[in-house]
């Protein structure tokens, strides 16, 4: 093939003209663009466009990767950093040829290194960035796994065949121990933390085994694992974490530290037996996790300065509130490192520990033992705390001595189930929280969300429409929402193709002040509470998405998903 510039052979395709070339290259000048990419970015042409003029004008075959499969042999010959690094995904060979997918075939120097790589011919196929994303993702994301299971599978038949087809299905307990079943799991589990996983779930099915991980909140099937390997594959996860590998009907518990690539991560593991088999969910603990700020998880504006605000306070109560998976513990305990001086004594009752702070008394809830969060509690105040934070409060008990302590001197922190900050006032008064106390020792409430970023890696402007607007509680009509650009992501391959990536509070905060507080005590209409807390300054959730919504941080969608769908 004969080397020739992009911008040639489109206008030569007539798709752009030498005046939009020109704007183009003394564009690229200050963006850094790769001259196709800001033909695409400033709106020129599509990248359709491009992708139909090189075919056309250089002869290459377009490849849709999006429905292609290609086998995991293939990345033998181009490791994952060169397809990283120039967007190149091997499709196929033949003979002493290699099929290359390039969203850009005209670069000579991609075609030279892979060349070099590979000891093949390059045949350049041309593909939709898009379409490259997804391939190296699933291509190179997987390859060990899957590299694992072929000779997982391997074993299984021969020595399936050795005892001539008998009991294929208890095979796989022999080979507990055997090097691919292990790798599988090690392979599982890196999947896991390089995708930023909170949980794995092993899941058996009538005729396969899916492995789904929550990213961001959220599950998404990973790998589908041929039923015959399911029980070498829950014998090793059992072996890993110390339970009783004979025992398959009923649930079990476990824990496993695993190092990988020089990061620690430590796992719960629990086995539930299902009618296909056991169940496994690992829920990673990342033991390297940094502690934040406030700043970094998100809180701003009135929110941060009422977060301040309270942690403060020498005594009292302030609960942190939200449906799970709301991020409550990571906000507990970055108010925790905080308060942490070596001047005072800081306590905590975890349900379960899931990282050390060093000068922290931290206790394990263990109800078997018999330690719960009441009587946890009341060993704790016998050794003289000053600050107390309680994982969460479930019960009258707990409740009734939480709050005695905070109107005797301690500062208490500590989680409820709730879905808003105003609706905790009714829950504490359901679990039999008298209202007097409430009134007395209650200093505050934050009520927090956890909505998805979006990616900034294919993040994009739009203008906002009218029904984005209203579903934010705003007028459309109103001057000042008038050209609001909103964004979203348009997926790749760093966010797995969601559009998002990490995620961000969204917080409400009341904090209590007389008028609450005698509303509270004299047992004042809902309507009067209301009005109470309205006048304390207090803003709704809604408005912290709203300013998250128009810096670009997160969408109407994820706003719409994480705050206005509970039905609790
Ligand atoms: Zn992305």
């Amino acid at each position: 093939m004969k080397f020739t510039r992009l911008g040639d052979l489109l206008i030569d395709a007539g798709v752009i003209t030498d005046e939009q070339l020109g704007q183009a290259l003394a564009n690229q000048k200050k963006t850094k663009r790769r001259l196709g990419d800001e033909l695409v970015q400033s709106g020129i042409i599509t990248e359709r466009q491009v992708v139909d003029a090189l075919t056309m004008q250089l002869g290459i075959d377009f490849i849709d990767l999006t429905t292609t499969d290609i086998s995991p042999e293939m990345t033998k010959l181009v490791p994952k950093n060169l397809a990283k690094r120039y967007n190149v995904v091997p499709v196929k060979t033949r003979g002493d040829e290699l099929y290359l997918a390039m969203s850009d075939p005209l670069n000579f120097i991609a075609t030279e290194e892979v060349r070099a790589a590979s000891r093949k011919r390059i045949v350049p196929m041309i593909a939709m960035q898009s379409g490259i994303d997804h391939a190296i993702s699933q291509l190179y994301g997987t390859e060990g796994a899957k590299r694992a299971i072929r000779e997982m599978q391997q074993e299984v038949g021969e020595s399936g065949r050795e005892r001539s087809g008998v009991q294929v299905s208890e095979v796989g307990a022999d080979n507990e121990s055997s090097a691919p079943s292990i790798r599988l799991v090690d392979n599982i589990i890196e999947r896991g933390l390089s995708t930023r996983a909170s949980d794995i779930h092993i899941e058996p099915m009538e005729n396969e085994v899916v492995v789904r991980m929550r990213i961001d909140g959220l599950l998404h099937t990973e790998f589908n694992i041929p039923k015959e390997l399911q029980s070498s594959l829950t014998s090793r996860v059992k072996v890993m974490c110390n339970m009783d590998v004979t025992e398959r009907r009923i649930p079990q518990d476990g824990r496993a530290i695993v190092r990988v690539r020089m990061r620690e991560a430590d796992l719960r593991v629990s086995t539930l037996p299902t009618v296909h088999g056991e169940k496994i969910v690992m829920r990673i603990l990342d033991r390297d996790k940094k502690l934040n700020t406030p700043e970094q998880l998100g809180f701003m504006g009135t929110n941060l300065e009422r977060y301040n605000y309270l942690l403060g306070l020498k005594q009292g109560i302030v609960l942190l509130v939200g449906p799970t998976g709301s991020g409550k513990s990571s906000t507990l305990f970055t108010m925790i490192d905080r308060l942490n001086v070596e001047e005072v004594n800081i306590v905590t009752l975890e349900d379960p520990v899931e990282f050390n702070i060093e000068g922290v008394n931290q206790v394990q809830i263990n109800e078997k033992t018999g330690t719960t969060f009441a009587s946890g509690l009341r060993s704790i105040l016998r050794q003289d705390p000053d600050i107390i934070s309680i994982g969460e409060i479930r019960d009258q008990e707990t409740a009734d001595i939480a709050f005695r302590s905070a109107v005797t001197g301690h500062f208490v922190l500590s989680t409820l189930h709730t879905n808003s900050a105003v609706a905790t006032l009714d829950r504490l008064d359901d679990i039999g929280v008298e209202p007097y106390m409430i009134g007395t020792a209650l200093k505050g409430v934050i009520s927090q969300r956890l909505v998805r970023r979006i990616c900034p890696y294919c993040k994009q402007e739009h203008p906002a429409t009218e029904e984005e607007i209203e579903a934010l509680g705003l007028d459309p009509d109103l001057p000042e929402n008038k050209g609001l650009m909103f964004a979203h992501g348009r997926g790749c391959a760093e966010c797995y193709q969601s559009g998002y990536r990490g995620r961000i509070v969204v917080v409400e905060t009341l904090v209590m002040d007389k008028h609450i507080r005698k509303a509270i005590m004299t047992h004042a209409s809902r309507d009067e509470l209301n009005e109470a807390v309205r006048r304390s300054g207090f803003e709704p959730v809604i408005e912290n998405c709203r300013a998250l919504v128009k810096q670009g941080i997160t969408t109407v969608e994820e706003v719409q998903r994480v705050v206005f769908s509970d039905d609790e």
